[in-house]
């Protein structure tokens, strides 16, 4: 019979409505039940509920002849002792059955424990392909956007990658799809799409589009872009901006190699690392001296244009597993026994008519699928050979059955199982994406939300923040490949709590600060 609310919260809202009792003043747990009388005892049993200092919180005495009450724990046996009592019941917890998932960078960035009611004194400005301002996880936000010529209007993405950004920083919390890292419609959003399908621009319309997010109050800009070479124009355009208050973020990028990429290696510019489900860097996170710090950005699922996005379902003699479907697999449904197949490096005998359960290996996952094929099989399940989620891709091979990756340690649970699976993949309005593109929103949304709550911050201390409470990876200290490590909303905040800006930024320069976290032998803090 213990509440499952905590006695704290319970306590303290009773104690706003009731004069303080002994009971209460004591922190006795208080008990919320159903209490069925007898017929024509609802009166009686309503001041003995008074009287043992609870209060009725529903009455359902009219139909159900019944009260739902908050009693203190010492008084419980007596009223269930009463003659008058038929029954006395825990009065316990019903939910939404919401199909809305929360991904895994969401609490792994701590953007669950900090509330966003602040953040409409917030803009952030996303310079990407575009925002589709239909999409049901994205239409109520608070959102605004500029054309840039020759890619089109803002409120439509014929890319897809910048309404996954968008997802990641602002998803809503609805009950359908996903989260953002701010999912209550607070912040502000302004949308400047530079890119159109083919996903490239030039260094000039990126200089421009920062001038657009300034002209539109923009205090966080998400740049889940770059390239190669650096350029003076934007240099300058990103430091001054800095200077007047922007904090501009932007994806470390995609190569695995050791080079810089831009904007993210300009001084002004914090460069953001990817790391997967078990806070390991992402083999393709380029490493450098100008690595400032780390997100989530393997198999991150967000929002992606209507119905352009893969639902994968999985079940195994009716459990639910988790799943991600092979990019470029075929769609479809099938439903069989599980064949172990091995490595799946030759054609899978045995298989006819089932669903293949493959482990990965070093051979590529469509020519496992097709091992599956050959043997006669009808879907195909991989297993990862390391912990985590496996996210594959059928590269430009074309195979003619739905295709799967899951963990390495549900797949090895089921080897040997036979268990009844379905394998099922269909449109959807969500997908799974990799990128330092993917870990980038993260950040920007982290810093919108915890400077939503600092104003008199300049972006330099919210920067600052944000490097010195990162959770330390890798390398103690700093290092190239993670920076300072991953971002931290409630940290950052409370970090800000005990160290509180003033305002006073140097006559009202509200930008720059102490860069001393980025890049260099010196550690933060
Ligand atoms: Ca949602």
């Amino acid at each position: 019979m213990k509440n499952t609310f905590s006695k704290t919260l319970l306590g303290s809202a009773l104690a706003l409505a009731l004069p303080a009792t002994t009971a209460l003043a004591n922190g006795s747990d208080i008990e919320r039940v159903i209490v069925k009388f007898k017929d024509g005892s609802g009166p009686s049993i309503q001041s003995l509920v008074r009287s043992s200092g609870g209060r009725i919180e529903r009455d359902l005495s009219a139909n159900h002849g019944a009260f739902a009450i908050s009693i203190p724990q010492h008084a419980l046996r007596g009223l269930e002792n009463n003659p008058n009592v038929e029954y006395v019941e825990e009065d316990v917890r019903r939910q939404l059955l919401s199909t809305e998932q929360v991904p895994y960078g969401i609490p792994m960035v701590q953007a669950d424990q900090l509330s966003d009611s602040m953040a409409g004194n917030r803009t952030v400005c996303i310079i990407d392909s575009g925002y589709e301002a239909i999409h049901e996880d994205l239409s109520a936000n608070n959102v605004l956007g500029t054309n840039d010529s020759g890619t089109g209007n803002w409120y439509e993405d014929q890319n897809g990658h910048g309404t996954h950004v968008a997802g990641t920083i602002a998803g809503i919390a609805n009950t359908v799809g996903v989260v953002g890292v701010m999912p209550n419609t607070n912040v502000n959003l302004h949308i400047v799409k530079v890119f159109n399908a083919d996903g490239w621009g030039y260094s000039s319309s990126l200089v421009a589009a920062l001038d657009v997010c300034e002209a539109n109050g923009a205090n966080v800009i998400n740049m889940s872009l770059g390239g190669s070479r650096a350029s003076r124009t934007e240099e300058n355009a990103f430091t001054n901006a800095y200077g007047r208050g922007v904090l501009s973020i932007a994806a470390a990028g995609n190569d695995g190699n050791t080079r810089h990429s831009y904007p993210a290696s300009y001084d002004a510019v914090m460069s953001v690392a990817a790391i997967d489900e078990t806070k390991t860097i992402a083999s393709f996170s380029q490493q450098t001296d100008q690595v400032e710090i780390a997100a989530p950005g393997v198999g991150v699922v967000s929002s992606v244009p209507t119905g352009t996005g893969l639902s994968t379902t999985f079940t195994a003699n009716g459990t639910g597993y988790e799943s991600a479907a092979m990019e470029g697999a075929p769609q479809g449904t099938v439903t069989s026994s599980l064949a172990d197949c091995g490595l799946g490096d030759s054609a899978c005998v045995g298989a006819s008519g089932q669903i293949c359960l493959i482990e990965r290996g070093v051979i590529s996952f469509a020519e496992k699928v097709q091992a599956c094929e050959a043997g006669g099989g009808i879907g195909a399940v991989i297993f990862n050979n390391e912990p985590g989620m496996l996210y594959g891709t059928m590269g430009e091979v074309a195979t003619s059955i739905p295709s799967i990756g899951i963990s390495q340690a549900d797949g090895q649970a089921l080897v040997g199982s036979g268990a009844n699976a379905t394998v099922s993949i269909a449109a959807d309005n969500y997908a799974p994406f990799d990128g330092t593109s993917m870990a980038t929103p993260h950040v920007a949304g982290v810093a919108a939300l915890v400077w939503s709550h600092h104003t008199a911050c300049a972006a330099g201390e919210v920067r600052n923040a944000l490097n010195v409470t990162a959770e330390d990876l890798g390398a103690a200290g700093r290092d190239n490949a993670y920076g300072n490590g991953l971002v931290q909303a409630l940290a950052a905040h409370e970090y800000l709590l005990a160290n509180p800006c003033t305002g006073d930024n140097g006559g009202g320069d509200n930008g720059g600060g102490d860069n001393s976290c980025k890049g260099g032998p010196r550690k933060c803090g």
